[in-house]
């Protein structure tokens, strides 16, 4: 679509002390955001954001899961809306940016384009997705997951947290059980920002990361046996050392992940009964293999599955077992190159990135063509009080965001709305 693009930009002070303000809702003593899924503090950071986008004239709608969806109407009411949104939940031990960016930059897109009186063509969708986080209530991303129909409402709302309340008391307690069915808005696009919470922006100098995707991942319980025998009486030549095996397995899957450019994490490891004198008779440990191809995790798990076949190892049998795989997800090549050409024409820099962490544009993904945004944040720190992102690097964020959007959705007379500008 080709049409001539007001240079509209959006107000970067603006979109930062929406920032601090929304920071208040579970403020933590040590800077940092306390805002769990469905609890007080949410309710409270939701009836804020609904608040805001009624008062610009927005349809708010609410699904069955408490997603919110801000409509601002287009010229064309039967085409489906462009689409902005993130999660306004956080972590425990959360910050003022992760989740949260994306939703207040949206609500910045609106704001500029109201500013300007600029109607576009197609609607434009703001959304908050449900507990992304997973921290209160597994599993991550819940929410967005009933949306795409990967999940169903019935496993989600029989979730429960560790007091044993489930998503859907907890949903009626804070008042967001909407009437909306689930999966009833359908986008034309999403686009999600989202801070990196990686360390390679930061690192290349680059200010937006231009996402094509988000890595797969495959979890694994492996189990290595043996014989438990005296330190002292037992020939090395004789052993059945279980961790010994093990050592052999993690260098061996460290240097296929290093092959193949992919990750391989041993997250746990520990010695059943283990003793300072006493020969490890059986160990478990926990796999965790990402890559953004699933060819690359196909390779990983080879090596994994010829290791545990492998006769060296008869007297230390190792035994894995699958216990979670996400697919990687690859998104849409139009809505990945809105992105990218946003970024070029406002002279920033900027690269492709593969997502390490999950997000609700995974599932997005799914149903809709979809991509994100990353801006750095100091030290790639995430999930954590000290997340921190600077006022330009928001803004940077918040403006490829309306760029995209607006170079999907159309406007109504750029003329007129260049005129203005
Ligand atoms: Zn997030």
């Amino acid at each position: 679509m080709t049409f001539s693009k007001p240079n509209l930009s959006i107000n970067g002070d603006r979109l930062w002390s929406t920032i601090m303000e929304t920071a208040a809702f579970g403020a933590t003593d040590d800077g940092g955001v306390r805002r769990l899924a469905l609890s007080e503090e949410d309710r409270l950071v939701r009836d804020w954001f609904v608040a805001r986008c009624d008062e610009m004239g927005c349809t708010i709608k609410i699904d069955a899961l408490g997603n919110i969806f801000a409509l601002r109407a287009g010229e064309d009411a039967h085409a489906l809306p462009v689409a902005m949104g993130s999660h306004l939940d956080t972590q425990p031990t959360g910050g003022k940016f992760d989740g949260i960016l994306g939703v207040l930059a949206g609500l910045e897109v609106f704001r500029t384009l109201d500013e300007r009186s600029i109607r576009t063509k197609k609607p434009l969708a703001l959304v908050n997705w449900t507990n992304e986080e997973g921290a209160r209530f597994a599993p991550a991303m819940m929410a967005s997951g009933v949306h795409a129909g990967a999940l169903t409402l019935d496993e989600i709302y029989a979730s429960r947290d560790e007091q044993g309340i489930t998503v859907r008391e907890a949903l009626e307690t804070i008042g967001y059980v909407g009437n909306e069915e689930m999966g009833t808005t359908q986008f034309d696009a999403m686009f999600e920002l989202h801070i990196e919470q990686g360390p390679v922006l930061e690192a290349e100098g680059k200010a937006i990361g231009v996402v094509t995707g988000v890595q797969g991942m495959r979890w694994f319980r492996i189990e290595i046996g043996g014989q438990a025998s005296h330190a002292g009486t037992t020939p090395m030549a004789l052993r059945r050392d279980a961790l010994a095996t093990a050592a052999e397995l993690m260098l061996a899957m460290r240097q296929v992940a290093l092959d193949n450019e992919a990750l391989a994490t041993f997250g746990t490891i520990s010695v059943e009964n283990g003793s300072q004198n006493v020969v490890p008779g059986k160990v478990n440990l926990t796999l965790d293999l990402r890559a953004p191809r699933e060819e690359q995790l196909d390779a990983m798990e080879a090596v994994l599955d010829a290791l545990a076949a492998d006769q060296r190892y008869a007297s230390t049998p190792i035994r894995h077992a699958i216990i979670w795989r996400k697919a990687p997800v690859v998104f849409d090549a139009d809505c990945v190159e809105a992105v990218a050409n946003s970024a070029e024409a406002r002279g920033l820099t900027w690269q492709h990135i593969v997502s390490g962490a999950g997000h609700d544009a995974a599932y997005v993904a799914g149903v809709a063509p979809t991509s994100m945004i990353f801006v750095p944040c100091l030290d790639g720190l995430s999930h954590n009080p000290a997340e921190s992102a600077t006022v330009q690097d928001c803004a940077n964020g918040a403006q490829v965001l309306l760029d995209a959007v607006l170079g999907r959705a159309g406007i109504v007379d750029p003329e007129v709305a260049a005129a203005a500008s």
